[in-house]
């Protein structure tokens, strides 16, 4: 059984093995740490074969004068950071959780806090070793196969399989964080927050989601510290065992916890120096946290509103959730910047707003009516999160970049050999 991020399963058995390139030769899909909430990293049929990553983690090469790192596409956040803040040096751009692959990062064109002052992880690759579907390994970049690079950038694994990346780290003064929160007692007050805390590089907000008709919300913001030199030290863990048969975070539960989170944040704002991995990663001192939401499971409604549609569109969204009843268990808010490379990336300049939900029939239907939303106002939906976009409303959100998209895959993945479970989903594909 391969599980997804958010609770999906298909059958299906993933290899895992060191000669990365050799066993992707043959791969119908390639596979990094499973923290795509959907199905992206799912097979469409059972007997795909899905190549696991994560056993081919190692440095290729490294040129500290340039900054330019290669890098097996297995390699976690969370080793590579072991390495690099040594030298203090950074990944460019970081999701929200360090159980990510490199090569996860590439195809999805993660974002990160700093996405309005530094763009995504795309922007940072100087070239990638992909095998393609006819079984051959070519190197790509700018300037060789440059459409089939910004193919694969942000592809969702739909192209070719990446089997190493050359990308560039940023120097930084030390891995700690100069930390400072405010408080934000309405929406409209934590949008003006965002936007007047631009000049820091890392900016974003967490909402109380069930504050109904106000969206009250703590803005996070930071930058690198020049304050402490050790290497700070990973935090201790607790891991949640089991899936429970049904979700252990219940509504009066989640009303509560927000409530207090809010409350004791308010109380305690400050500025002070933090460990990176309270800043970037607060969700990963729980193993497995995902486990909480029971048997079946949860999603997280990511979407991206364009500045065009303006700051009360964000608001409409939110009065739209309420209005249906919905509780979102956790909401985060960011401002987007420029546009990603790769060709279905993303992140468009604009508010992103990503919302855990768990899976009812409820919050199913409600997901649908926040797309319609989210298409008249010129947005779209992250695919790395994403497990009930329809084929319709995927090609309304990505209509400019689709056919792009299609006619490069027709050219390097020929008969669609490379596929996933969302592969059919948004695109057709064959089974
Ligand atoms: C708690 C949490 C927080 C997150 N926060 C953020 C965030 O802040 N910003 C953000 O952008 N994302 C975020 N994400 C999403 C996550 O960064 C992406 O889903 C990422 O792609 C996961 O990487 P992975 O190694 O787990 O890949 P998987 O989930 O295993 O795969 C994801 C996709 O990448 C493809 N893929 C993986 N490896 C390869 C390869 N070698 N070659 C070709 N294709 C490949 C797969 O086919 C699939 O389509 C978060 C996820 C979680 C669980």
């Amino acid at each position: 059984m391969i599980e997804s991020w958010g609770g999906l399963a298909t059958s299906g058995v993933e290899i895992l093995g060191d000669k990365l390139e050799n066993l992707l030769r043959d791969a119908v899909l390639s596979r990094g740490l499973g923290r795509a909430y959907g199905d992206a990293a799912l097979p469409a049929n059972p007997k795909d074969k899905v190549v696991s990553t994560r056993l081919a983690n190692r440095i290729l090469f490294f040129d500290p004068k340039n900054r330019v790192i290669e890098v097996e596409a297995g390699i976690s956040y969370r080793e590579l950071n072991r390495v690099v803040w040594r030298k203090n040096l950074a990944i460019p751009v970081s999701p929200g959780t360090e159980f990510v692959t490199i090569g996860g990062a590439v195809s999805a064109d993660v974002h990160g806090k700093n996405h309005h002052s530094a763009g995504s992880f795309g922007d940072y690759v100087v070239s990638l070793r992909v095998v393609l579907a006819s079984g051959d390994t070519i190197e790509i970049s700018d300037s060789k196969e440059p459409e089939l690079f910004r193919a694969v950038i942000g592809g969702m694994g739909l192209i070719a399989h990446i089997a190493s990346v050359k990308f560039k780290l940023e120097e930084i003064p030390s891995p700690w964080i100069e930390a400072e929160t405010f408080v934000g007692e309405n929406l409209d007050e934590v949008i003006e927050l965002l936007e007047k805390l631009r000049d820091f590089p890392f900016t974003a907000a967490w909402i109380d989601g069930c504050a109904r008709n106000n969206g009250r919300g703590i803005v996070y913001v930071g930058r690198w510290s020049k304050k402490r030199i050790d290497i700070p030290k990973a935090p201790s863990t607790v891991s949640v065992p089991f899936r429970p048969p049904c979700s252990v975070l219940r509504n009066l539960s989640i009303e509560l916890f927000n409530t207090v989170y809010f409350l004791a944040k308010s109380l305690s704002a400050k500025r002070t120096v933090v460990s990176p991995y309270s800043f970037y990663y607060p969700l990963d001192g729980v193993n497995n946290w995902n486990r909480l939401y029971g048997k079946k499971g949860f999603f997280q409604y990511q979407c991206v509103i364009p500045e065009d549609a303006g700051k009360n569109a964000v608001k409409e969204l939110f009065k739209l959730i309420w209005k249906r009843g919905g509780l979102p268990y956790l909401v985060v808010l960011k401002d987007m910047g420029s546009r990603g490379k790769g060709i279905l990336s993303f992140p468009i300049k604009g508010y992103t707003l990503a919302l855990d939900f768990p899976f009812t029939k409820e919050n199913i239907k409600l997901a649908y009516e926040l797309d319609a939303f989210t298409i008249e106002c010129g947005g779209r939906v992250y695919l790395a999160k994403d497990a009930l976009l329809t084929k319709e409303n995927f090609s309304k959100m990505y209509k400019d970049s689709i056919d792009r998209f299609q006619e490069i895959r027709e050219k390097w993945n020929k008969d669609f050999k490379i596929r996933s479970k969302m592969g059919v989903r948004l695109f057709g594909d064959p089974k």
